[in-house]
């Protein structure tokens, strides 16, 4: 850097630190050090300092200044988007700007069934507050504990029930951003119908934080299910667990909120990772669904799904099940499904994908897609499992456990362009959840048509002309 570069950064971090003091402008590299690594450990460089400001004034400030210096900036939530979106350059030359000091729920209206929160708020907690009202935020996912909903909104999560309730596209009625030179649209309306003219709210859901920093939102609530039952059920293939899912969303219609899809390794990498878990069955079976049905009101939910269960049985399409007859149990099979996360985590180096393919598709692809990994590397591991009612897998690959650590990066990017090659067959997506950020940026440049790439351009220069905002994530820097 050049004396006058310093100087001027110098006088760039001065002004911050004028505009939030010192709480809210960390520059110390040890105090930063938590801002650099997501979820799963993985890194990127240091940021030039971390502002954390309090309110979306603030927010608006902050954005201002970095407009004028041309400062790069990058937003930043709870750090559990797994495509480093949201980790800073390594060149030490962006401001990370949490919002994890913007934690207000500003209003709960349970008769509109919605309710006002500031950006920065941990989605566990907006689901609590809203569930003192006698009301429902049903995005559910395994991050929600650290995740906010800023990072939801700004990757588009969807989670475990997405089957009944939709992704956060889907449970946003308004919002208010600031944007890249800093000023703020205030788009905070509680309408359930608005169709004046282009719809400007739908284009930040999903947006990786390229097109603004979202402050607030207006959540969409549904009444609070008073009552639930889940089932572990144990069956021969995938496609006896996509016949199932056919028979489960006609027998219990809407009243069906997660069919989830997990592999006999997963109950064990469970069990390793949560010692506590026994075997939910005496036997073992090659796959499992995790599935759960909640409702209002007077309806026996046991006896619908012990009616699914015996007409499953009956089809030959479900070898065994537990069926929870209390929330602990319930909470208990649920264990297994977070469980399963840490026990893939602590395995170290492997391939995460969030693919998509049509419901339809899910047994053909995950056959075809095993039989190409497994003859382009006979050592490696799948663990398959994800959201049936989405269409939605996660086909993750752990390398060969003789493979040097060197070389698993090249040799899991090789088996990730195959596995992609076969989604391409099935026409699916290559991002279902995490979305593009730095990591998925080849693979989605790559199936991007020219008229497809030059709109998403066409869109980042009207709303970021200088390329300031989360410059280099879903497309690359200029
Ligand atoms: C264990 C685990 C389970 C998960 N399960 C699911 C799942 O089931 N379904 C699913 O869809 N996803 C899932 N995810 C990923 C999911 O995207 C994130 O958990 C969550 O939505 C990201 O929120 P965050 O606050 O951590 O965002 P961050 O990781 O901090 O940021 C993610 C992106 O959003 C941007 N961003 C953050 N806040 C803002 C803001 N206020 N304004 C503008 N941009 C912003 C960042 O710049 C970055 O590009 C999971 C992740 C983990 C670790």
């Amino acid at each position: 850097m050049s004396i006058q570069e310093v100087s001027m950064t110098t006088t760039f971090l001065d002004e911050l630190t004028a505009l939030l003091g010192e709480r809210g402008l960390l520059r110390d590299p040890d105090a930063m050090a938590r801002y650099v690594s997501d979820w799963a450990g993985d890194r990127l460089g240091m940021p030039l300092a971390v502002a954390r400001p309090a309110t979306t004034a603030e927010v608006a400030e902050v954005v201002r200044c970095c407009h004028q210096h041309g400062v790069g900036m990058t937003p930043q939530g709870g750090h559990s988007g797994l495509v480093a979106g949201a980790l800073p350059a390594a060149d030490g030359q962006e401001l990370v700007i949490s919002l994890e000091r913007l934690d207000r729920v500003r209003d709960i209206d349970p008769v509109n069934f919605t309710m006002t929160v500031d950006a920065g708020c941990i989605l566990e907690n907006v689901k609590q507050a809203a569930a003192e009202h006698d009301c429902d935020f049903p995005l559910s996912l395994g991050a929600q504990g650290s995740c906010q909903i800023g990072g939801n909104i700004a990757t588009n999560a969807g989670g475990l029930n997405v089957l009944r309730y939709g992704m956060m596209r889907e449970l946003v009625l308004g919002l208010e951003v600031v944007l890249p030179d800093g000023r703020v649209w205030e788009g905070l309306d509680a309408l359930h119908k608005d169709n004046r003219g282009y719809d400007l709210q739908q284009l930040f859901l999903g947006s990786e934080g390229t097109l603004g920093i979202v402050t607030g939102a207006v959540l969409k609530l549904s009444p609070r299910p008073t009552q639930s039952r889940t089932a572990l059920l144990g069956l021969p293939s995938v496609q006896a667990v996509i016949d199932l899912y056919g028979q489960a969303r006609r027998d219990c219609c809407d009243l069906l909120t997660a069919f989830e899809l997990i592999p006999r390794r997963c109950i064990e990498l469970a069990m390793e990772a949560t010692p506590e878990l026994r075997d939910p069955m005496d036997d073992s079976y090659p796959w499992y669904v995790l599935m759960e049905v909640a409702a209002t009101g007077p309806i026996d939910l046991g006896e619908l799904l012990e009616q699914l269960l015996e007409s499953g049985m009956e089809r030959e399409l479900v070898l065994d099940g537990a069926l929870a007859s209390s929330d602990t149990q319930s909470a208990q099979l649920w264990q297994f499904r977070e469980s399963m996360l840490e026990g893939q985590r602590r395995r170290g180096e492997h391939l995460r994908t969030d693919i998509s393919v049509p419901i339809s598709a899910i047994a053909d692809f995950v056959s075809q897609a095993s039989d190409v990994v497994m003859a382009a590397s006979p050592q490696c591991e799948i663990i398959a499992y994800g959201h049936i009612g989405d269409g939605n897998l996660h086909f993750n690959i752990l390398p060969p456990t003789t493979l040097a650590d060197a070389d698993k990066k090249a040799h899991l990017h090789e088996l990730e362009e195959r596995l992609f090659e076969v989604l391409d067959r099935f026409k699916g997506s290559i991002s279902a959840e995490h979305g593009i950020g730095r990591t998925k940026q080849a693979p989605y440049l790559a199936r991007l048509s020219p008229l497809e790439r030059e709109l998403v351009a066409g869109i980042k220069t009207l709303f970021d002309p200088k390329g300031l905002m989360n410059a280099g994530r879903i497309l690359p820097t200029e």
